[in-house]
């Protein structure tokens, strides 16, 4: 949550003083929620109302609780089990949803559960004949167990909220919401959050939101002020080089470099780790204990940086990271503004750096249009980067046989096979030998 979701929201209202009960409000104080945020304000009474509630909001403003808090007070009120879904693209995104919902529910007993691909389906089958207050899910694998899990059914169901929709309806979930919706009883609470308002959105909002009323927060592409945005123009064969600098030069902060692909994701990880930094990769392709896994890692403070494509930009709730490094240019300008929204949360400041490399100019200028503004130099010195360039190469070539072992282990071939060496130590014998030789400051 940004400073300025305090700052344009005025009025220094209370949760209580939005009508949210004592208990409820407790929680909220023990998770050092003093005042509520923006959309919180704006959407809370609305919903306390029964309204049906459209917030156009991103995550770090404070949407879960601006979704949370209501579906938890009316639940409260009329408790019942199966009694609310919340749907949402991501798994990674369930599992944070659910965490705050325990968070807030705890003095009340509630009960959530979490259904998303990648888990095992029979322990979910039997989570779900538990019947939790509050299921939340991904609509793929909710739609698994509404055709196929005996005994289970959302026929009873009070509230529904369709969490970042614009997303679910753009990675194809459509059939699959649509499918979900039919078997909702229409007598329902709907609160539908969504970062933009996208044709497709207002379509589903039409035909299944009761009367909405809709509450906005901040203008989709505006980037907070404590933010210091960096671009870095170099050669493209130096981005190893540049970037082992950088990661040097800043010392033991936490780190989120983006990458354009996964292996190039991997290859990184593997060799700044070489090198002795504490490097995780997080990328779709790795199975879903190992996304956890990586992503807890990085948010102990067990890992620094965390190496990660575009599905860990958007939706992830890391707190404190210092420094988002834009290995690659992303090629869509909004995925800019999703990457560099993980640094500079709830009043903090932080650091966007994002390397440009001959063959990306364009499409940063690009990022620079929607931005409407230069972006300043990173410092740096080229000829102490340059003196890098020996430990780099070689730490990128025990990357690359590492990788060539890994595949030849695993015997697989093509897209799948880099799947589940995240975060093996295996290679730590070559990592040793790298690392004694280099006298990194960050290791
Ligand atoms: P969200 O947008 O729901 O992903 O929330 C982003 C972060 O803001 C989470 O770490 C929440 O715990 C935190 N947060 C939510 N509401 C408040 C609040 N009223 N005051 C301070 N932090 C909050």
């Amino acid at each position: 949550m940004s400073e300025e979701d305090h700052e344009e929201t005025g009025s220094p209202a209370t949760f209580k003083e939005l009508g949210i009960l004592d208990e409820l409000c407790s929680a909220c104080e023990r998770l050092g929620w003093k005042t509520p945020t923006h959309i919180q304000k704006e959407a809370i009474p609305l919903a306390l109302k029964e309204k049906d509630v459209i917030g156009l909001a991103e995550t770090g403003s404070g949407k879960t609780g601006a979704f949370g808090l209501p579906l938890l007070q009316a639940l409260i009120s009329h408790p019942q089990r199966l009694f609310a879904l919340v749907l949402t693209p991501t798994r990674e995104l369930a599992f944070q949803i659910k965490e705050q919902f325990d968070a807030l529910g705890k003095a009340v007993g509630v009960n959530c559960c979490v259904i998303v691909g990648g888990m095992d389906m029979t322990q979910q089958a039997m989570d779900l004949g538990k019947r939790p207050h509050i299921v939340v899910a991904t609509p793929g694998r909710l739609v698994d167990h509404l055709e196929k899990t005996k005994g289970f059914n959302l026929k009873a169901l009070k509230y529904l909220v369709m969490d970042e929709a614009d997303r679910i309806l753009n990675m194809d979930f459509e059939e699959e919401v649509d499918k979900i919706l039919k078997v909702l009883p229409k007598e329902r609470r709907t609160m539908l959050f969504s970062a933009t308002m996208t044709s497709k959105v207002n379509k589903l909002q039409r035909a299944h939101l009761q009367d909405p009323v809709r509450v906005e927060v901040s203008s989709k592409y505006q980037t907070v002020k404590k933010l210091k945005q960096y671009m870095l123009f170099i050669p493209c064969k130096h981005k190893h080089i540049y970037l082992t600098y950088i990661l040097n030069e800043i010392g033991n902060q936490s780190v989120i470099i983006f990458c354009a692909t996964h292996l190039s994701t991997l290859k990184t990880a593997l060799m700044l780790r070489n090198l002795g930094f504490t490097a995780i990769p997080l990328y779709g392709k790795m199975t879903q204990n190992k996304r956890l896994g990586a992503l807890n890692k990085f948010k102990a403070r067990e890992r620094s940086i965390l190496l990660a494509t575009d599905v860990a930009s958007r939706g992830l709730d890391i707190p404190s990271v210092d420094y988002v490094i834009n290995f690659d240019v992303p090629l869509h300008s909004k995925d800019y503004i999703h990457r560099v929204g993980r640094t500079a949360r709830a009043g903090k400041s932080g650091i966007a750096i994002t390397i440009v490399s001959q063959y990306e100019v364009e499409v940063y200028q690009r990022i620079e249009q929607l931005l409407d503004m230069k972006l300043q130099v990173y410092p740096t010195v080229q000829d102490e980067a340059l003196v890098l360039q020996e430990r780099v190469a070689e730490a990128e070539r025990f990357a690359k046989l590492e990788m060539a072992r890994l595949d030849e282990k695993t015997g697989k071939k093509g897209r799948k096979r880099h799947r589940d060496v995240d975060d093996s130590e295996e290679s730590l014998g070559v990592r040793k030998r790298l690392q004694k030789k280099n006298k990194l400051k960050n290791n």
